[in-house]
């Protein structure tokens, strides 16, 4: 079965036919994975009941009970969690530690009859751009093995690339969905801060995270989305659906913010390729309009201050004795918290601890986390009004195609660099989609992202869905 191909809607419809059964979609998945993995490290561990689930998911078919998603395999990453199995957030720190109750995501996703195949590798805690600050070693791109499926949501990428699962969730924080899912040539969707639930979620920076779905094509994505998003009262962040303000229009005009696009540090491929999916989108009808996002160009600055922030705040709670790791060698109580975390953690959660540490530090709070708050309201400002002169923002996901596994490992700022264009959208909440925008000389996956309104996924999908037949 040629799964790397296959999408949930043709999956679904053989299903639906009778023409497939759940047991045979999950028993190719598994094969290849376990042909594959070995190498990609996409999987850090395939479950033992998939086929158990898949059998209850033919079950459900039968008794005419099925969803478009009945029978399909997910792959989620390690850092969503789902009852009675590990969650490590690719962690020495939580290498055994089981799941006592599913995400909210998972409960949806099992409700819809959906099967999980197994959990995925990520950067530690989701900070990384490359999968290759895992305790469990780097994913490797499957369209290029040299090369990084990026971060931190690379494994979830990695598996729908590889064939090893038709779908799968990431969590997106500054890009962790959009940006390998681009690498790996799929399609990636971080939704509307507050628009899917975080409960089950491992907290990286709780202001910015969202969980999303990777998938081979926009429509595939859009019914993973409708299927996980909704109110949760779980999370108090969660917004209820009265307040979420649908817009009911057709995409017509496209804003280009050029200044922030063309920078030093951007390709000379990704951009001439931008530019000739501008040019067809134009021809296609769209009205193109240059826009200005002056203060957009701080994001990621703003970004590698609050999300630190955040970070050093949420890992506190790994400190040997509530959760995680504990030292053997330890003579007092600072012992066991400084032991306990300094080997449990990794190098690059360990820098990014200090650097939250010191910006909401007594004397530095005002310097930096406070006035990095204030720019971030100014940020959210700013697309509001774009969004008042047009329907969607366009820009590159990524600055470069995949770059060569171990390339950046020594230099985390040009790292943090690769982010800069998907932390807008996570800095001002909205929605954003990466979709496949052909290839390099290399035949490397080149991209296209979407931003629209708070709420206005529709938007995104809508105009996904014409790039998609466009390119
Ligand atoms: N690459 C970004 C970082 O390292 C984004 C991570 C994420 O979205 N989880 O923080």
């Amino acid at each position: 079965m040629d799964i790397k191909n296959l999408t949930i809607e043709e999956a679904s419809k053989k299903m639906e036919a009778g023409e497939l059964t759940s047991v045979q979609l999950v028993s190719a998945c598994i094969e290849n994975a376990k042909k594959d993995n070995g190498d990609i490290n996409a999987f850090l561990e395939i479950f033992d009941d998939a086929l158990a689930q898949a059998e209850v998911a033919d079950k459900m078919r039968k008794e005419g009970k099925a969803t478009t998603l009945t029978g399909i395999p997910f792959a989620i990453k390690d850092n969503i969690l789902i009852h009675g199995h590990i969650a490590s957030a690719a962690s020495k720190i939580l290498a055994n530690y089981v799941a006592s109750y599913d995400a909210h995501v998972i409960e949806k996703l099992k409700t819809a009859g959906a099967v999980f195949i197994g959990r995925t590798n990520m950067d530690e805690f989701a900070m990384g751009s490359s999968t290759e600050n895992s305790a469990y070693g780097v994913t490797k791109n499957p369209l290029d093995t040299s090369r990084v499926a990026g971060g931190s949501s690379g494994g979830s990428a990695a598996a729908v690339a590889a064939g090893f699962a038709l779908g799968a969730l990431g969590t997106d924080t500054g890009g962790s969905i959009r940006q390998p899912a681009a690498f790996c040539g799929t399609v990636g969707l971080k939704p509307t801060y507050g628009d899917v639930s975080r409960y089950g979620a491992m907290p990286m920076g709780n202001s910015l995270d969202q969980i999303g779905p990777i998938a081979k094509t926009v429509a595939d994505a859009k019914i993973i989305y409708e299927t996980i998003v909704g109110h949760d009262p779980r999370d108090n962040t969660s917004v209820p659906d009265q307040f979420k303000n649908k817009q009911d229009r057709p995409v017509k005009t496209i804003g280009v913010p050029w200044h922030l696009i063309e920078v030093d540090g951007i390709e000379a491929e990704t951009l001439t390729r931008f530019k000739e999916t501008i040019e067809k989108l134009k021809k296609e009808g769209y009205s193109i309009v240059d826009i200005s996002l002056p203060l957009t160009k701080y994001s990621l600055a703003v970004y590698y201050i609050l999300m630190p922030a955040e970070v050093s705040t949420n890992l506190d709670r790994f400190d040997g004795i509530r959760y995680g790791h504990r030292t053997k060698d330890a003579e007092t109580l600072y012992d066991v918290y400084a032991k306990s975390r300094g080997e449990g953690f990794g190098k690059e959660t360990r820098r990014r601890i200090i650097l939250g540490t010191y910006v909401l530090s007594h004397g530095y709070y005002d310097a930096y986390y406070r006035k990095a708050v204030a720019v971030r309201h100014e940020i959210e400002k700013e697309f509001k009004d774009a969004f008042t002169k047009c329907d969607v923002i366009a820009m590159p996901t990524n600055p470069a195609p995949a770059f060569k596994i171990g390339s950046k490992g020594s230099d985390p700022l040009a790292m943090y660099l690769a982010d800069v264009f998907t932390v807008p959208a996570d800095i001002a909440g909205v929605p954003a989609i990466t979709i496949p925008n052909g290839t390099n000389k290399e035949g490397l996956p080149l991209d296209i992202q979407f931003m629209s309104t708070w709420f206005d996924e529709q938007a995104l999908f809508e105009i996904g869905e014409v790039v998609e037949k466009l390119v």
